[in-house]
Order: structure tokens, then C-alpha cells, then sequence
């Protein structure tokens, strides 16, 4: 199963990918754990990006469709991926779909999560994830059970991301609100959008999601 999960900054796509990854076998690939983690190795292509991100812009298309076009024919995607936060244009919307195209690939579903602005301040104001095992965290909504423990792995080392300030947030929405929400059109016209409320708390979020996949497999199954 080959599925977008779309959203502004703060929506949610990373912990529901990442639990969507643990339900059922398929690959989250998210662009921007990609660019971090070449930011992280210093690698030409993550000092080209890092100024980027910390201004909250958007990485330049071709170099971010480069990154998928490597990922998506990999073996560990055969079972289907989750495609997080890409694609964030028009333009790497229409080279996803010739990448797919190309290899005899379809998209099941296109997740939207619709949330109101206001909540996602917060959310992004609170968000950290562990520094080993990259399991994401929040101050309030979604503490580890053991208090400085990560649930998953059990480090005590925990990160936040340089870009979740106030000032760089308000540029990453506005990014959000010209260049990615027109690529909710391109779907809606193609049959492939649904909308989740992504308001609510995040097992109800999981919840919604699995039955708007099963729906859209079982409309798939009738052809
Ligand atoms: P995105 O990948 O869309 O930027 P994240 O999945 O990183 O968003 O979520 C942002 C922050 O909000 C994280 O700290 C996460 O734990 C928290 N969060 C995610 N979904 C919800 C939800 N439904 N309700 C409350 N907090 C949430
Ligand atoms: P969030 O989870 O808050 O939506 P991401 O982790 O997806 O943020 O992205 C962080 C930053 O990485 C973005 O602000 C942007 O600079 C860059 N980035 C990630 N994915 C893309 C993409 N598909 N196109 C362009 N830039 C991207
Ligand atoms: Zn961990």
C-alpha cells in the first residue's frame, strides 16, 4: 500500500506514519528525517539544506525528488511506503507521479489532516524525540511512562528540532499555506484525497486513518 500523508507543520504525519509503519509493515519515508540526518553527517547536500530549514523555506525540488527517486524502488519499500511530508509542491507532485508511472507503481490513498493552526503553535512548541531511536515525544500530549526514559529504547538523550521556534514556524505555515496546499486539489481532481480531523487525540487519529484505507482498498477492490 502506497500512501501520502499530508498536513501543515505540526499535524501529526510523523507519529502516524510511524505507527502506520508498526500496524502494517510499510516504509515511512519522511524527506525531512532524510535532510536532518544529512544535516547531521555534514554531507554537501545537508550544508546546502540546513540553511534552509532553519529559515523554514523549502528545499529546492529537484534535490528533494533526487532523495525519493532513490527510496522508493528499494527493497524494503516492496510492501508499500508512507510518504511524510513529500510531497510539498505542485512540482514534485507531478514528478512522483512519472517516478511511480515509471515503475509500474500506483498511490492507494492521499491522508489529509486537517487541524486548525492555532493547536499546531503548541504542538510544534512541545515536540522532541529521542535522540537514539527517534521516537517522537511532546511535553504535554505524550509523555514517555518513565520520565527522561524513551519508551522504545530506554535512552535518557533527547532532542528538539532547531526549526521549532515561534518566528520559524510562522514562515513553515505560510510555505504550508502557497506551495503545498495547492497540491490538495491535484489529488481531490484524481479521486485520492481524504480527510482525517486530526484534531483529535492521536489513537482516534490512528483510528480514522486505518478506515479510510481499508475504504479506499475496498473501493479498489471492486475494479
Ligand atoms: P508532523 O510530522 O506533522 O510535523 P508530529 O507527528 O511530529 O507532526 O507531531 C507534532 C507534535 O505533536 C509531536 O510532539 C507529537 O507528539 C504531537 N502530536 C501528534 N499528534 C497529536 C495529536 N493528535 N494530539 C496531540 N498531540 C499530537
Ligand atoms: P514538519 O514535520 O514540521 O512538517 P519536516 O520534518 O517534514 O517538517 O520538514 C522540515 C524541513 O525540511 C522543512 O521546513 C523544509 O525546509 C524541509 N523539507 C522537508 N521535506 C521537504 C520537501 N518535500 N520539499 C521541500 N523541503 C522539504
Ligand atoms: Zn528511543
Amino acid at each position: 500500500m502506497n500512501i501520502i500523508l499530508l498536513g501543515p507543520p505540526g499535524a501529526g504525519k510523523g507519529t502516524q506514519a510511524k505507527r502506520l509503519e508498526e500496524r502494517h509493515g510499510i516504509v515511512q519515508l519522511s524527506t525531512g528525517d532524510m535532510l536532518r540526518a544529512a544535516v547531521a553527517s555534514g554531507t554537501p547536500l545537508g550544508r546546502e539544506a540546513k540553511a534552509i530549514m532553519d529559515r523554514g523555506e523549502l528545499v529546492p525540488d529537484a534535490v528533494i525528488i533526487g532523495m525519493i527517486e532513490d527510496r522508493i524502488g528499494a527493497a524494503d519499500c516492496a510492501r508499500g511506503f508512507i510518504l511524510d511530508g513529500f510531497p510539498r509542491t505542485v512540482a514534485q507532485a507531478e514528478a512522483l507521479d512519472a517516478m511511480l508511472a515509471e515503475r509500474d507503481l500506483r498511490l492507494d490513498a492521499v491522508i489529509e489532516l486537517a487541524v486548525d493552526e492555532s493547536a499546531l503553535v503548541e504542538r510544534i512548541a512541545g515536540r522532541y524525540t529521542c535522540a537514539k531511536c527517534g521516537a517522537g515525544y511532546h511535553d504535554r500530549f505524550l509523555q514517555p511512562r518513565v520520565a527522561g526514559v524513551c519508551d522504545q529504547c530506554g535512552s535518557t538523550e533527547f532532542v528538539r528540532r532547531n526549526d521549532d521556534k515561534a518566528e520559524t514556524v510562522r514562515t513553515r505555515f505560510g510555505a504550508y499555506r502557497n506551495q503545498t496546499a495547492p497540491i490538495l486539489p491535484y489529488y481531490r481532481a484524481r479521486g485520492l484525497l481524504r480527510s482525517v480531523d486530526g484534531m483529535a487525540d492521536m489513537d482516534a487519529v490512528s483510528a480514522a486513518i486505518d478506515r479510510e484505507l481499508s475504504l479506499s482498498e475496498a473501493v479498489g477492490n471492486r475494479h
